[in-house]
C-alpha cells in the first residue's frame, strides 16, 4: 500500500506511516504519546500507526463540530443531497483501491472487502433521498383555522464508534445519514483497521463535506469514554462487542445522550429436512466461515431438525474444501482473524468445546498457510453434539467455528433460538411456506432470513437486531436512523385575517 499518497496519513515519516486526525477540515498530526500498530493479520507487517488522541484533541474535534453545526443545520437539503450524490460516485470510483487496503488491514478477501464497501455505499445512495426521508407531516384544519405540522430537525453534534470487522460498511452506516440530516459528526474508527475508513473520510471531504461537519479522532477506551461524557455531543451510535456496547449505552445515557448500541450475536440457522439440500449447505458454509466468521450476522449455530441430522457429513465435507489463505490471494475462502489475541481467544474456546464434551468434527487449529506462516489463521472448525451449557454455545466465538445442534421438531428449534439471549439474526431453510410463516411469526429475533443465511436488510429498511444484540430503540440506517438523528418539533399555528372576529378569552384546553 502506498499510504504516503493520502492526506489522512503523515507523509514525513522516515519509518512507519502515521494516521492523522481530521479536525475542523484539517488533517492533524496527533500530539499524543500513545501510538498503536496497525498490523496486517496475514503477515504481521506493520502497515501504519494510529494515535490514541488526547483529551484536548477530542475537545477540539467536538468544538469544530459544534461551530460547523451553526451553518450546516441551515444548509438547504438539496445541497446536502448533492454532496451525498458526489460521495456515492467517488466511493464507486475508488472501491477497488480501498478494498485492497481494507483486505490488507482486516484480513478478509478482496471480493469480501468490495462487499464491505458496497453495503456501505448502499447507505450513501439512500442518504441521497434525504429530501423525502426527512420530510415532516402536515394536517390542515385540526381546529377552525388551525394547522399542525412537524419539522424533523437535526440534533447537533453526533458521534460514532465503530468495530474492526466492517471498517467500510459500519462507518458508512453512521456519518452519511447523520450529516445528510443536518448534524455534524465525530467518528472514532476501530483502532485495529482505520486505514480504509480514513480513505472513505478523504472521499467525503473531496465530495464537499464542509470543514467541521465530519471530524475523526482515533483511540480506545479513553476517547470513547470522552465521547460518551462530552456535554456537547447529543447522540452516540456504537457498533461492537456486547461488553463495550453495554458500557457505552449506560455511560452515554447517564450523560443525557441518545444512544444506539449494536452488539454481539449468536445466529442460529434452522434446517428442515425439506430444504433444498445443496443451496442450504452452500449457504451454511458461506455464512459460517466467510470473513473467518467475524461478522455479527455470521451463522454460528446450525440447528438440524429431524431427518436433516443426516446432512452433517455433507456439511463437514463442504467446509473441509474451503481454502484458507491470505485475503489478498486469489481463490481464498477464509482469511486470518484480526489479531494474535483474537486467535488465542478462539483457540481457547475450541479447547473448551473439546473439554466440555462436544465432538470436534473438523479441527482448524493447526492450519498452516505456505508463504503466510505468521498469519493469524484458523481453519474451518465444526462441532457436533453441542449443548446449551457449553461455552462454545453461550459465547460469541467470532471466528471460523460452527456448532451443530440437533432437535426433532420445528417447535423445539424455535424454543431453542428464543431461549438464547441474543437476537441479531436467524434463518430458516425450508421449501414449506407454512413452516416459514410460523417461524417468522414465532421467532423472537430481530432479523429473519427465509433461505437467506445473512439477512442484513438493505438501507431502505433498517438494521433491526433485537434483545441481547441491541440497546436503544432505533437501529442504524433506513427510516429508523432518520428518527435517531433528528428531533421532531410539532408546530400548531393559526393566522388571523384582518377582519377576524374577537371571540373572547379561551380559558379551556380546547382549540376553538
Ligand atoms: P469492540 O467492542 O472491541 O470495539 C468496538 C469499538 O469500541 C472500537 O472502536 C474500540 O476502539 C472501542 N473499545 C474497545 N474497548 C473499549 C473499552 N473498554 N471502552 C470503550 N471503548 C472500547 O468490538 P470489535 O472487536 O471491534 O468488533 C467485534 C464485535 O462487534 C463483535 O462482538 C460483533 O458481534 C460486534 N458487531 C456487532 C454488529 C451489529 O450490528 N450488531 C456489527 C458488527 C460488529
Amino acid at each position: 500500500m502506498n499510504a504516503s499518497l493520502n492526506p489522512s496519513i503523515n507523509k514525513n515519516e522516515t519509518a512507519v506511516a502515521r494516521v492523522k486526525l481530521l479536525i475542523g477540515g484539517e488533517w492533524v498530526d496527533s500530539q499524543t504519546n500513545e501510538w498503536h500498530d496497525i498490523i496486517n493479520p496475514a503477515t504481521q507487517e506493520v502497515l501504519a500507526q494510529v494515535p490514541f488522541a488526547t483529551e484536548s484533541e477530542l475537545n477540539a474535534a467536538v468544538a469544530a463540530a459544534e461551530q460547523a453545526f451553526k451553518t450546516w443545520r441551515l444548509t438547504p437539503v438539496g445541497a446536502r443531497m448533492r454532496i451525498m450524490l458526489k460521495l456515492q460516485a467517488l466511493i464507486r470510483e475508488h472501491s477497488k483501491r480501498i478494498a485492497v487496503v481494507l483486505s490488507a488491514e482486516q484480513g478478509k478477501t478482496i471480493a469480501d472487502a468490495e462487499g464491505d464497501i458496497f453495503r456501505g455505499l448502499e447507505v450513501v445512495e439512500h442518504a441521497c433521498s434525504i429530501g423525502t426521508l426527512q420530510m415532516g407531516e402536515f394536517a390542515e384544519n385540526v381546529a377552525g383555522g388551525v394547522d399542525t405540522y412537524t419539522l424533523r430537525q437535526p440534533i447537533g453534534v453526533c458521534a460514532g464508534i465503530t468495530p474492526f470487522n466492517f471498517p467500510a460498511m459500519i462507518p458508512l452506516w453512521m456519518f452519511p445519514m447523520a450529516i445528510a440530516c443536518g448534524n455534524t459528526f465525530v467518528l472514532k474508527p476501530s483502532e485495529q483497521d482505520p486505514l480504509s475508513t480514513m480513505l472513505l473520510v478523504e472521499l467525503a471531504v473531496e465530495a464537499g463535506v464542509p470543514a467541521g461537519v465530519l471530524n475523526v479522532v482515533h483511540g480506545g477506551k479513553q476517547v470513547v469514554d470522552g465521547i460518551c461524557t462530552h456535554k456537547e455531543i447529543k447522540a452516540v451510535s456504537f457498533v461492537g462487542s456486547t461488553a463495550v456496547g453495554t458500557h457505552v449505552y449506560n455511560l452515554a445515557g447517564q450523560h443525557g445522550k441518545r444512544v444506539q448500541s449494536m452488539m454481539g450475536a449468536k445466529n442460529h440457522a434452522v434446517v428442515l429436512p425439506d430444504a433444498n439440500r445443496e443451496q442450504t449447505l452452500n449457504a451454511l458454509v458461506g455464512a459460517g466461515f466467510g470473513a473467518a466468521g467475524q461478522r455479527c450476522m455470521a451463522t454460528s449455530v446450525v440447528v438440524l431438525v429431524g431427518a436433516a441430522k443426516q446432512w452433517l457429513p455433507d456439511l463437514k465435507a463442504l467446509a473441509q474444501k474451503l481454502k484458507v489463505n491470505a485475503g489478498s490471494e486469489a481463490g481464498t475462502d477464509v482469511g486470518p482473524v484480526i489479531s494474535k489475541r483474537a486467535k488465542e481467544r478462539v483457540l481457547g474456546l475450541i479447547e473448551s468445546g473439546i473439554r466440555e464434551g462436544a465432538k470436534l468434527e473438523l479441527d482448524g487449529r493447526n492450519v498452516s498457510v505456505p508463504g503466510f506462516e505468521d498469519g493469524n489463521f484458523i481453519g474451518p472448525t465444526l462441532f457436533s453434539g453441542v449443548t446449551t451449557e457449553m461455552q462454545i454455545y453461550t459465547q460469541e466465538i467470532f471466528g471460523p467455528v460452527l456448532v451443530v445442534m440437533e432437535v426433532d421438531t420445528l417447535d423445539q428449534a424455535i424454543a431453542l433460538v428464543n431461549a438464547n439471549p441474543y437476537g441479531n439474526g436467524t434463518g430458516l431453510f425450508t421449501q414449506s411456506g407454512a413452516a416459514a410463516r410460523k417461524f417468522q411469526s414465532e421467532i423472537d429475533v430481530g432479523q429473519v432470513g427465509i433461505n437467506i443465511p445473512i439477512p442484513v436488510p438493505v438501507p431502505s429498511f433498517s438494521f433491526t437486531g433485537s434483545r441481547g444484540s441491541k440497546l436503544g430503540d432505533l437501529g442504524p440506517y433506513g427510516k429508523q436512523v432518520v428518527q435517531f438523528y433528528t428531533q421532531t418539533k410539532t408546530v400548531t399555528s393559526r393566522w388571523f385575517d384582518d377582519d377576524s372576529v374577537n371571540d373572547g378569552v379561551n380559558t379551556t384546553i380546547n382549540l376553538r
